[in-house]
């Protein structure tokens, strides 16, 4: 029997940012299979493919939850069962943080995708954070509400219908914000378009103190890091995200921000410096 060690391990982990307290949550882990890698060198590719172990593209799932004064504010929502059997666990990871589901006061999806969002049906379809206001950046709503996607597996009908769902369950309770705007005292969304159209991350600001979280910049980051032009087939548009990553990347580590990211692996906060052709975290 395989055990994976990181289960029995905590989901959480905590900062204080002035007088905010933000904390990630593991909703999961994953190992991401070649055909999801784009841009990869040679070698890279034939490890990934041949070596069953590799932890290359070895990723995690967070969520994070942001509390100040009388709210919590919960940042994404995991895979609940969608993408297997070692994702789905961010009500553990909220009960270990001590909040209730029923203390979830508000909810800010990064962006659409099945990861971030899976988590906040229930099987049958019905809103699991029964207390919470829903905070969709308009560009990101208006996007996943379009009716001619595709049938692909991947940025398609199925990904839009699970998106509309999400929408359908919270539409009483549903803030759609502009970009760059706040959710909340001291937290705000940050466009890094590309990944989606209305893709964000978000940054905490209180006393002196910040934050800055990344969005879905990087998948993998044993090779994203070393190598930005690594990609892979998630981001709807290449290009823009290829710039995104770089743009960003280039803007934290030159201004030293306290960062996090939705599939950083632990540590779960750190600082992003250049590190030979690419950057390392520290
Ligand atoms: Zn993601």
């Amino acid at each position: 029997m395989t055990v994976n060690w990181e289960i029995r391990m905590s989901r959480i982990s905590s900062t204080n940012i002035g007088s905010i307290k933000v904390t990630s949550l593991r909703d999961g882990e994953l190992v991401l299979p070649v055909e999801a890698l784009l841009n990869l060198n040679e070698e890279d590719a034939k490890e990934i493919k041949d070596n069953t172990e590799n932890t290359l593209s070895y990723t995690n799932v967070n969520a994070f939850l942001i509390q100040n004064g009388d709210r919590n504010l919960l940042v994404d929502a995991g895979c609940r069962e969608l993408f297997g059997p070692t994702c789905g666990f961010v009500q553990d990871a909220l009960a270990e943080a001590g909040v209730l589901i029923e203390q979830v006061t508000d909810i800010y999806l990064t962006h659409l995708h099945p990861d971030h969002i899976g988590g906040t049906l229930n099987a049958d379809g019905s809103a699991v954070f029964s207390n919470a206001q829903m905070h969709i950046t308009n560009k990101e709503h208006k996007f996943w509400s379009k009716e001619n996607f595709d049938a692909v597996e991947v940025n398609g009908a199925d990904w839009a219908g699970l998106a509309q769902a999400v929408v359908n369950a919270y539409k009483d309770r549903l803030n759609l914000l502009a970009e760059g705007k706040e959710i909340m005292a001291g937290v705000s969304t940050v466009a890094i378009p590309g990944h989606t159209p209305g893709h964000s991350g978000f940054r905490v600001d209180s006393e002196d103190d910040s934050l800055i979280h990344l969005g879905d910049i990087l998948h993998i980051q044993n090779l994203q890091l070393i190598d930005p032009n690594v990609s892979t087939v998630f981001d709807i548009d290449h290009d823009t995200a290829l710039v995104s990553r770089k743009r960003v990347l280039d803007m934290v580590s030159n201004d030293k921000n306290l960062c996090t990211s939705g599939h950083w692996l632990s540590p779960k906060f750190g600082h992003i410096e250049r590190f030979g052709a690419g950057y390392a975290i520290n």
